[in-house]
């Protein structure tokens, strides 16, 4: 028998051939008796980080979680893996309670979950006396830190439990942590620097979107059209709009569920275990919605209003796809919204209300935003940076941007209408007074007699606002104390001086962005899958466990793609373990073999995907090949434009990505009329991909001091590959 190692434990007892990123890492530091803090997003994979050094430590590991609803979901699926695992804490019956406590006694398991408080009585910790205790895990590992969002003190009280078991090793883990949180915990749980583990909070498979938010029901429905039958959360500002909303899917439908903190316990647990059973296929929410679910294939999350922060965005948007599979977010955006979140802020006082006000700054900041990348605000706010130039799963870097305006004329008169109020009224204040409004509060200022009264009555109020809001954001106009006060900054005055132009938008009064993307086709065969997706709810309903914790959609999309047709093939498939296999193998095999027999279709050649560098960084997508096959037969980029309702730039970049995986590309027609390049730029550029290589365009734009937008930059890389490939020495 060959010997036990991590990465043998997650191909036989999990069925991934891969592990996530720093997924290793931690566990191999762990193994190595290194006290280690983890951080990763939702859905980084954070549980394997312990239960599999629990498979190779002799003794036990005991898991601490706050999320006692999460502990029963977390041990049957460990159990569907064949983990010998358990949990104790309050919702378990005296009796129950106690079988565990002897099983643990008896050294049969080797993961055990607890709840802080129970860690704390005596019972138990006499109880883990008894045993060896190889591993504590500190699960939502922020709660420890009183800088948290979630401070809970008993979990201060760990500190001592530590010392109880000095030989055990500790794996603090957390998906939610800022800098200063993290130093909290390694400072409380007196652990080295070094072994810190801070993961990217990327999620690769997320396709973000903001839509400008007009009929918001029916755009909902149209929403849900595109996921039919799939998992997904619509979250709604107020309790009162989750009942409406909820209500009006029914009525069109739709299989939707209520849940917020106004509904009765039990309702609201079992609209819960509908959602995680897929007895219901959408659930409407407030906030109090996510904590405690672990569903893995939410498939879609609609913002119905807008958030309260980013950071609360993040980790709402953060509950889709934790498969790993693509998941679309959409956030439905009108600034009507931040009137209404503005009240509830005014009901504040003090510190609170100067946060929440700067949160919301951010969201909106970031909801307007038309043309950054929407993964670069997001991942900012964790201190992270994101630097390729588009991440082609987003709505600003899919689609073309608005095009910029000269709005000089806009700036100056507002920027002086600030000035001459004295710089101590409100965005609002300062557009009625460009209007040349008569109410009560211009007059009583006496501001009908500035010179700025009722110059600016080309815009309406709302135009107004929005250009208010892009001159805060260039840095033009600094905003402060409660009433949202606009003063000028140093830049304003340089660029009034100077007579600067000033690029922005103009709101159009109604304005219809023609976004969206069609969702990356992943080829499997759909009727099948669903067959196994029924064959999943049945085995499930049967044993009374959530149908993930059967399959994965993973794994049934991927035996939906390669039909395997044997034990030996289905092993090879993503999440099918030896225990796996032996449970439900036979039952799936045997609708696959039907399947195919009545289709003549035959298993198609499966190897584990060899991704070393994680999720599919090095693979082509079936998209990119699509498009460049199509670009080798002739197509033009106009035409594949057309046909995937896609813009020029992220045809260009699906070309690049092929054509820099090595692959061959003809020489496409076209590509110069793309570019307004002259001959001599073209050359410089051409020159510069020489030095500094055609990988990034940032170093040639900068090289080229921005002679070239990255448009043309794209393009004329595009042209660049194309050449030398035709030349190897060029
Ligand atoms: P987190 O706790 O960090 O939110 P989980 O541990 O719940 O994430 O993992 C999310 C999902 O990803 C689970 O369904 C898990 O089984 C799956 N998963 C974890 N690691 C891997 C891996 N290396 N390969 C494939 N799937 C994985
Ligand atoms: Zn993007």
């Amino acid at each position: 028998m060959s010997t036990t190692t991590s990465s043998s434990i997650l191909q036989q007892t999990f069925g991934y051939d891969t592990f996530r990123p720093l997924q290793r890492e931690v566990i191999e530091n762990v193994l190595a008796r290194r006290d280690t803090l983890a951080v990763m997003p939702t859905g980084g994979g954070k549980s394997l980080c312990y239960q599999i050094p629990s498979l190779l430590f002799e003794g036990l590991t005991v898991v601490i979680s706050p999320l006692i609803s999460l502990m029963k979901d977390q041990v049957e699926q460990l159990r569907a893996f064949g983990v010998p695992s358990l949990f104790l804490n309050s919702t378990l019956s005296p009796q129950a309670y106690q079988e565990n406590m002897e099983y643990v006694r008896n050294g049969e398991v080797k993961l055990l979950y607890v709840a802080p408080e129970t860690l704390l009585t005596g019972r138990i910790l006499s109880l883990l006396d008894s045993v060896q205790v190889d591993c504590i895990t500190i699960d939502e590992a922020h709660c420890i830190s009183e800088w948290g969002h979630d401070f809970r003190p008993e979990y201060r009280q760990l500190v001592e439990v530590r010392k109880r078991f000095p030989n055990a090793v500790c794996l603090a883990l957390t998906a939610t942590a800022t800098s200063r949180v993290r130093q909290d915990i390694r400072a409380t749980l007196k652990f080295a620097t070094t072994n810190e583990f801070v993961a990217s909070f990327n999620r690769e498979n997320l396709y973000i979107e903001v839509l400008p938010k007009r009929d918001a029901y029916t755009q909902t429905v149209e929403l849900l059209e595109r996921y039919k039958d799939q998992s997904g959360i619509i979250y709604c500002f107020s309790r009162r709009q989750v009942d409406e909303l909820a209500a009006y899917l029914k009525m069109r439908g739709y299989s939707a569920l209520p849940y917020h903190a106004g509904l009765e316990d039990a309702e609201r647990k079992r609209n819960q275990e509908a959602f995680i059973r897929d007895d219901t296929q959408i659930i409407v929410a407030t906030i109090a919605f996510g904590m405690g679910i672990n569903k893995p294939n939410v498939r879609f999350v609609i913002h119905f209003d807008l958030p309260k922060s980013i950071e609360s965005y993040y980790q709402e948007i953060g509950r889709a796809g934790r498969d790993g599979l693509p998941a679309h977010c959409t956030l439905l955006y009108s600034y009507s919204d931040v009137a209404k979140i503005n009240y509830f802020i005014d009901q504040k006082d003090g510190n609170g209300k100067r946060v929440a006000i700067q949160h919301l700054d951010a969201i909106v900041r970031y909801a307007e935003d038309e043309r950054t990348c929407r993964r670069k605000p997001l991942l900012n706010y964790f201190g992270e940076s994101y630097e390729a130039d588009t991440c082609s799963n987003c709505d600003n870097c899919t689609s073309a941007p608005t095009p910029l305006t000269d709005i000089t004329i806009y700036a100056q008169k507002f920027l002086s209408c600030v000035k001459r109020a004295d710089e101590k009224f409100g965005a609002g204040h300062i557009a009625d007074i460009l209007l040349g409004s008569k109410n009560e509060k211009v007059l009583r200022w006496g501001h009908d007699k500035l010179s700025t009264y009722n110059i600016g009555t080309e815009l309406t109020k709302k135009q107004w606002m929005h250009i208010a809001r892009q001159l805060l954001s260039m840095g033009y106009l600094k905003q402060e104390g409660e009433y949202h006060t606009l003063s000028l900054t140093a830049r304003a005055l340089e660029s009034l001086r100077k007579r600067e132009p000033v690029f922005g938008v103009v709101q159009e009064a109604e304005r219809v962005r023609v976004k969206g993307k069609k969702k990356e086709e992943v080829e499997y065969n759909s009727a099948l899958f669903a067959i196994l997706r029924q064959k999943r709810k049945d085995m499930a309903d049967e044993a009374g466990v959530p149908p993930y914790v059967v399959f994965s959609d993973r794994t049934l999309v991927e035996m939906a793609a390669y039909y395997p047709q044997s034990s030996e093939s289905l092993l090879k498939i993503s999440g099918v373990g030896q225990a796996k296999l032996r449970q439900y193998g036979d039952a799936f095999l045997e609708v696959i073999r039907n399947y195919c027999e009545k289709h003549g279709l035959e298993e198609r050649a499966l190897t584990p995907s060899p991704s070393p560098k994680g999720r599919g960084e090095s693979e082509l997508s079936p998209r990119t090949r699509i498009i460049a096959e199509a670009f080798n037969e002739g197509a033009t980029i106009q035409e594949l434009m057309e046909r995937h309702g896609i813009v020029a730039s992220t045809i260009l970049d699906h070309l690049t990505k092929y054509i820099l995986a090595g692959n061959k590309l003809s020489n496409g027609k076209g590509l110069q009329s793309l570019t307004s390049a002259t001959p001599e730029q073209q050359g410089a550029a051409f020159a510069a991909f020489d030095e500094l290589s055609p990988t990034y365009l940032k170093p040639v734009f900068d090289k080229l001091n921005g002679m070239l937008n990255y448009d043309d930059l794209k393009i004329l890389r595009m042209m660049y590959l194309i050449a030398r490939q035709e030349q190897p020495h060029h």
